[in-house]
């Protein structure tokens, strides 16, 4: 069975292994909140990742210092089920969560367990693992948490308000609360942000493609060289902009060089005089290749 996008980023994301115990804490608060159940009875968690599969039992182990009481073997196939039902291991687990045994009916962010910005990636990184998707983007661009504690939603909304700017939208689905995003570059940012930089890519990849396509359907003597040129040159520049996201120096850019960066990321299809005149104030065509040229020389330096 081919892996479906969603799963390649889970793979993805599954990488980072929390070194700090606030972070490793905060990641399975995530996944217990997004997870299928966290009762004070029993804790289940389904997941078809192979990754996430591995990669529970190392973190629970990690914050809380105890394993699983179900377990499946990894080779088997389909849905992987991992449970706690042990009474003592969930009230530990509740009190690690700052939760008493009373609250369980209302099951909250705990805002100190997320305090530090480390951690609050590492919680959203939970959260996607056991209750997010992310759409295949030749199919649409959709990505979305969802949890069954409606306190859950409005405080994850807030956190993600807080850390990344983005404002994602709401609904009810089934009983749970469903917090979603339908732009693709704040999924692609959201993707970046949760350590997903070639999902990211990805839906970045397949948004340019789609705007090329468009563009060409819409010019009739379209000059094909001239085209693959353009693109060759807008994906180079987009992954520029992602090395240097990734190394935390693009927000250190000169000012001007950051527009471009800007410019070129929200349109990636648009040309070298396009994006000139979409510069405050507007500048040449030459001139905006030359900001675009040094983001690349930047990232050039980052890799090497
Ligand atoms: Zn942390």
């Amino acid at each position: 069975m081919a892996i479906s996008f969603s799963g390649s980023a889970k793979a993805e994301v599954c990488r980072i292994f929390p070194q700090r115990q606030c972070c490793a804490l905060a990641e399975c608060f995530g996944i217990l909140l997004y997870c299928n159940s966290f009762t004070a009875d029993s804790i289940k968690i389904i997941t078809e990742s192979r990754e996430f599969a591995q990669l529970l039992p190392k973190l629970f182990k990690k914050a809380f210092n105890l394993t699983f009481d179900l377990f499946p073997s990894l080779e088997a196939p389909g849905k992987l089920v991992f449970q706690i039902v042990d009474e003592e291991k969930i009230a530990a687990i509740m009190e690690s969560c700052g939760f008493s045994r009373e609250d369980t009916l209302a099951l909250h962010v705990n805002y100190p367990l997320v305090e530090e910005e480390c951690c609050k990636a590492a919680f959203l990184r939970g959260a996607f693992l056991a209750g997010g998707s992310v759409t295949d983007p030749e199919k649409g661009y959709h990505m979305e948490i969802s949890t069954t504690h409606s306190a859950v939603a409005r405080e994850t909304y807030l956190l993600m308000h807080d850390s990344m700017n983005i404002s994602p939208k709401t609904a009810s689905r089934g009983g749970g609360q469903v917090l979603y995003i339908k732009q693709s570059e704040l999924i692609s940012d959201y993707l970046t942000y949760l350590g997903a930089p070639v999902a990211a890519m990805g839906i970045m990849e397949a948004r340019l493609e789609k705007e090329l396509n468009n563009k060409v359907n819409r010019r009739c003597n379209c000059d094909d060289a001239n085209i693959s040129k353009v693109v060759e040159a807008a994906q180079e520049q987009l992954a520029a902009i992602r090395v240097l996201k990734e190394a935390g120096l693009l927000d250190k850019m000169p000012a001007k060089i950051l527009q471009a960066a800007k410019a070129r990321e929200a349109h990636p299809a648009s040309s070298l005089s396009e994006l000139a005149e979409m510069m405050d104030p507007p500048i040449t065509k030459p001139a905006m290749n030359h900001r675009l040229k040094k983001l690349v020389e930047a990232a050039k330096e980052v890799r090497s």
